[in-house]
């Protein structure tokens, strides 16, 4: 008996071991065909008459996603990838437009770069946006990344049904890399190595989409059941004396803001602009 438990016990292991071999060679190739031959299409936010932002803003958002856009071509390109440009320069292209490129590409990733900003100095942090399942991988690659290499606040991966999101096919990202409005974030945003880290960190999230929500349990990566769909609420701009509550009166706090005379546009700014961020 012990012998029969014992050949059973080697058995299992051998099996195993045969199994946890065929996976992970699996995942290796899927893993190297992601990053060798994917086409990737780079959509840096606004552009032409669109400076981003919110109204009377220093730093253009335009300038500061084309330029990390650019550098982030730049990284992939290196690494093998083809990569396609939604814009390549200071120029406006409408959303539609924007989307109609991505899924021109059935087999690409799109991916969104964008810089945040609020009418509060103080906010700050990193946030990446997704909309379709599909896309998830990619957001918490991304984002664990971006929000890892980034002296800035973590904001968490979030659901948001951006139009960009909304409407392309294919696995899609929105990166806020930050603040402008923020003098810490902004500053940062503002040299030209932080910009390049900032491309090679989401150029690493771009390449490791198959394997960081499956390598990590960790809460910086989330799953698709524990987000749902968010409204859009600016939630840069929490009262004092709102933040000073337990997180159980936001919902309360949320309806209070909805009920509001204000229109949508004073509110949250994402709203107002086409729900681009
Ligand atoms: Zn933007």
């Amino acid at each position: 008996m012990p012998t029969n438990l014992y050949r059973f016990r080697l058995f299992a292991a051998s099996l195993l071991i045969a199994f946890l071999g065929t996976f992970s060679a699996a995942e290796a190739k899927r893993a190297s065909q992601g990053s060798e031959s994917a086409t990737i299409v780079i959509d840096a936010g606004h552009g032409g008459y669109d400076r981003g932002g919110i109204p009377g803003q220093r730093i253009a958002e335009k300038d500061m996603t084309l330029d990390v856009a650019q550098r982030l071509k730049r990284v992939l390109a290196a690494s093998g990838c083809r990569v396609v440009m939604t814009r390549d320069s200071d120029v406006f292209v409408s959303l539609g437009e924007r989307v109609a490129i991505a899924n021109s590409y059935p087999n690409a990733l799109f991916v969104c770069i964008h810089f945040n900003s609020a009418n509060r100095m103080g906010a700050g942090g990193i946030e990446t946006y997704f909309y379709s399942r599909d896309s998830l991988p990619l957001a918490s690659a991304v984002h664990y990344f971006v929000a890892g290499g980034a002296p800035s606040s973590n904001r968490g991966v979030r659901r948001r049904g951006y139009y960009v999101l909304r409407k392309t096919n294919i696995p899609a990202v929105l990166v806020e890399c930050g603040f402008l409005t923020n003098p810490t974030e902004a500053a940062y945003a503002q040299t030209a190595s932080y910009r390049q880290k900032l491309a090679e960190e989401i150029a690493a999230g771009v390449r490791g989409r198959n394997t960081v929500t499956s390598a990590l349990t960790t809460t910086r990566v989330a799953t698709g059941e524990s987000i749902p769909l968010q409204p859009y609420l600016d939630q840069t701009k929490v009262a004092k004396s709102d933040r000073h509550r337990s997180k159980r009166s936001h919902k309360k706090s949320a309806r209070r803001k909805k009920k509001s005379s204000k229109p949508a546009g004073s509110e949250a700014k994402a709203g107002s602009k086409d729900q681009e961020g």
